[in-house]
């Protein structure tokens, strides 16, 4: 099969289309031919080696195809059948096989390109969004990069769960696109902080841009509030002396990964459930960017990486 990897860390060029064999699923894992490989900013951190991988590595979190082959002891899913899955690796190529308790089965209701790009954003906008920091109707949200994957996501249900968001983005075209995502007040990275303070500060923060933002959110957070870092966009955040928290009113401070809220099929299931849910019935737009060939791969990640994203980048695979 046709696979996209790379033998060691770098720019958009290490990745390389190959012919690479593939063996039958083990048991538990099936195997999926894919339709489609969904882009995760964690791809260009294992890319450029700031999360190492070992080598050669076929990139890609995040996919979206149809059940070919079930390895023993597989049971509940059938041939033919359409899934998807995020969190586990090898999505740049034309099959993978993946663990059967990490698939979540697409509804007739989402497409197969809505359903891959939903997957891993989705997810994490799920779990940030009702477990992490369950919101509450009346509670004020800061939401960072909201034109983005997970940005565009968590400003969708902000506004379903009934809490005001404050949306912030690098542009003034994408702070536009955030209110027309349902963002109740949009501000730069600059602003924010203040415009927080003005509106009675933020009872949690959904911060995926890291460097650039994260010492400032600690002075737009309500006594008790929660730092929800969730991603490092603009670079890693600088060691913290945990007394901070105490000065800035109690606060709480979280780095979750979506790895640790879905530790088994139950969990899966119900969040890939909820995130479908909302898709069918219309209350969360899922929107895709763009759509790249396998072959173009490098191409996708010097568009991720230049900013210039509205919503999904995926990778059609095939199928
Ligand atoms: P996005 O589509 O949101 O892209 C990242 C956005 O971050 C950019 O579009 C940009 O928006 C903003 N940004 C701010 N500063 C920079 C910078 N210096 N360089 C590049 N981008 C910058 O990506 P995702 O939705 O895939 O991911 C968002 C974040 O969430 C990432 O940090 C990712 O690692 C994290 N994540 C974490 C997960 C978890 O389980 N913890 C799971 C999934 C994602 P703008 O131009 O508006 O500033």
């Amino acid at each position: 099969m046709r696979a996209v990897q790379m033998d060691t860390p770098g720019g958009p060029e290490v990745l390389k289309l190959r012919e690479v064999p593939l063996a039958a699923p083990a048991a538990g894992e099936v195997q999926l031919q894919l339709r489609y490989a969904g882009l995760n900013f964690i791809d260009v951190y294992h890319r450029s080696g700031l999360y190492p991988l070992p080598m050669p590595a076929t990139l890609g979190r995040e996919g979206m195809g149809t059940v070919e082959q079930l390895g023993e002891g597989v049971s509940g899913l059938s041939v033919g059948q359409r899934v998807a899955f995020a969190m586990h690796p090898g999505s740049y190529a034309e099959r993978v096989n993946v663990p059967a308790w990490l698939l979540a089965p697409v509804p007739d209701a989402v497409s197969d390109e809505v359903a891959a790009a939903a997957m891993l954003q989705g997810l994490t906008a799920q779990f940030l969004t009702r477990t992490t920091w369950p919101l509450a109707a009346g509670q004020l949200v800061v939401v960072h990069a909201a034109a983005g994957g997970v940005g565009g996501l968590l400003v969708q249900l902000g506004r379903l769960l009934g809490a005001t968001v404050l949306a912030t983005a690098g542009s003034e075209a994408k702070r536009q696109l955030a209110r027309e995502l349902g963002a109740h007040e949009v501000a730069s990275y600059d602003e924010f902080a203040e415009v927080a303070r003005g509106l009675g500060r933020a009872h949690v923060i959904y911060d995926g841009v890291g460097q650039a933002t994260f010492r400032a959110g600690l002075d737009a957070l309500r006594p008790r509030g929660m730092m929800v870092l969730y991603g490092a966009a603009s670079g890693p955040v600088e060691p913290l002396d945990p007394q901070l928290l105490n000065q800035k009113g109690s606060l709480f401070l979280t780095r979750p990964s979506l790895g640790a809220y879905i530790q088994d099929a139950a969990e899966v299931q119900q969040r890939a459930a909820e995130l479908f849910g909302w898709i069918a019935a219309g209350q969360l737009q899922v929107r895709v960017d763009r759509v790249f060939d396998l072959s173009e791969v490098a191409e996708a990640h010097r568009h991720i990486e230049a900013r210039g994203t509205l919503g999904k980048v995926l990778i059609r695979t095939g199928g």
